[in-house]
C-alpha cells in the first residue's frame, strides 16, 4: 500500500501541475492581446475608416517626445502627413501598411519598428483584411504632425504608387 501512495501522489502532483501550468499559459496570453489601452475612437478627419488613439506620453518642455497607441480597423490609415522632427513606428499586432511618397508601400507586421525620417510625407494603416496596432514614437521638438491629402483608395490598394 505504501509502496503504491509513493508511486501514485508523484504522479498526481505532477498531473496538477501540469494542468496548472497550462492555465497559466493560457491566462498570459489572454493578457498579451492588448499591451496598452485602446483607447478611443479618432473623430477628426485626419484618418480613413476606424482608429483608436491612447496617448501614453505627452511631450513636454524638458522631453518633446509624445508616444501614442494607435489601433486601425481593416482598411483604416491616415492621410499623407509629415512630421518635422521625424517619427518613429513600433509595431505591437495585426499587419499593416507604411508608404513614403514616390516609395513602394512597406507591409508592416507585429514586432517591426520602423523610422520615418523628418518632413517625408508618408501615410501608415491597417492592411486591407487584418486590423493594425502600433506606437507612434513622435518627436515634436520641430513642431508637430503636418497633415496633407487623404490616402485615396487607389493608392491605398495599390501595390507600388
Ligand atoms: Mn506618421
Amino acid at each position: 500500500m505504501k509502496l503504491k501512495i509513493s508511486y501514485i501522489l508523484p504522479l498526481f502532483l505532477f498531473a496538477l501541475a501540469a494542468c496548472n501550468n497550462k492555465k497559466e499559459m493560457n491566462s498570459s496570453t489572454n493578457d498579451n492581446e492588448i499591451v496598452f489601452p485602446k483607447g478611443e475612437k479618432i473623430t477628426n478627419d485626419n484618418f480613413t475608416g476606424t482608429a483608436y488613439l491612447q496617448m501614453l506620453i505627452a511631450a513636454d518642455s524638458l522631453n518633446a517626445t509624445a508616444v501614442g497607441n494607435v489601433t486601425f480597423e481593416p482598411g483604416a490609415r491616415t492621410k499623407w502627413h509629415s512630421h518635422p522632427g521625424g517619427q518613429i513606428l513600433l509595431v505591437t499586432d495585426g499587419v499593416g501598411y507604411y508608404q513614403e511618397k514616390g516609395q513602394p508601400k512597406k507591409i508592416l507586421r507585429k514586432g517591426d519598428a520602423i523610422k520615418c525620417p523628418p518632413n517625408v510625407p508618408h501615410w501608415h494603416g491597417a492592411s486591407t483584411d487584418t486590423a493594425f496596432v502600433q506606437l507612434a514614437v513622435t518627436n515634436n521638438d520641430k513642431g508637430t504632425v503636418v497633415w496633407l491629402e487623404e490616402v485615396t483608395d487607389a493608392v491605398y490598394n495599390s501595390s507600388n504608387q
